[in-house]
């Protein structure tokens, strides 16, 4: 056996457990892409880059309606008519689609418009929040919170176990370091650890991990290499209009060779 295959035994010798989305399988050994823009900002907006993506091999369609801002006077969504443009984006399309909930309260209202139900980093001490998600029977994305060890990580996922919804998909997505080059630092060997201590499959987020889009199909191939089961990846077609995090979107031709770069990895 050779080092190469010695390390990916150690990676891939993991228990976990696939979770359905309609059809589609995550954690069951193909990468999975989710990708779209930061933010739900219209109908065309929708339509154009869920085009591109899914055009370019997108599982499943991203958008914000809901956006937790750092500041109060930043974009905050469009709610509940950014819930049904996404979902009418994924239903011509004819992908799955996940979004943010930010609110214990929302919680039914979202899962009534998402096929997956996205836990934020800023929320994954959201103990409530954790519960609420907990008693839906809808695939749960569980982002690492930026500031939160690998044991609390897994610990809030039991929240959401403990309703009886073991649908759990987690998400590194860059933790906060002295470094401030990137907008995070990114957690490679948490992909593999949480595989490890874990039977939920392990995505990985290398856009807010990083914040500059000439490295997300870098850090996104490291993931993938490291044992990711999937990845979400922000994509805009006009990144300098995007009302939110348009500075890390990768233009959808990039993420088409992102990709593409990705099967390489997978296909061999
Ligand atoms: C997002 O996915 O747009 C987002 C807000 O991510 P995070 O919670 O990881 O900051
Ligand atoms: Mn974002």
């Amino acid at each position: 056996m050779n080092t190469n295959s010695w390390v990916q035994d150690q990676v891939l010798n993991t228990n976990t457990i696939p979770v359905y989305v309609g059809n589609l399988a995550i954690g069951a050994g193909q990468p999975i892409i989710m990708a779209g823009p930061c933010a739900v900002e219209s109908e065309e907006q929708m339509m154009r880059i869920g085009k591109a993506v899914a055009a370019a091999g997108a599982h499943v369609l991203r958008g914000g309606a809901y956006k937790p801002r750092t500041n109060v006077q930043s974009f905050q969504g469009l709610g509940l008519a950014g819930l049904e443009l996404l979902r009418k984006t994924g239903d011509a399309l004819g992908i799955p689609v996940v979004t943010e909930v930010v609110s214990p309260a929302d919680v039914d209202l979202v899962a009534s418009y998402a096929d997956i139900l996205q836990i934020g980093s800023r929320n994954m001490h959201n103990y409530p929040l954790l519960l609420e998600v907990g008693r839906t029977r809808k695939p749960v994305l569980l982002k690492r919170g930026y500031a939160a060890t690998i044991e609390e990580w897994l610990a809030a996922a039991d929240y959401i176990a403990a309703g009886g919804n073991n649908q759990i998909i987690l998400c590194e997505r860059g933790i906060r370091t002295f470094s401030t080059e990137t907008r995070n630092t990114f957690d490679i060997s948490a992909i593999c650890l949480a595989k490890m201590k874990s039977p939920y499959p392990v995505i990985a987020d290398p856009s807010h991990a990083a914040g500059i889009p000439s490295l997300v199909p870098h850090l996104a191939r490291a993931a993938i290499a490291a044992g990711a089961d999937g990845l979400l990846i922000e994509v805009h077609d006009r990144p300098e209009e995007a009302l939110c995090d348009g500075g890390q979107a990768l233009l959808p031709e990039v993420f088409r060779q992102l990709v593409h770069s990705v099967r390489t990895i997978t296909e061999g």
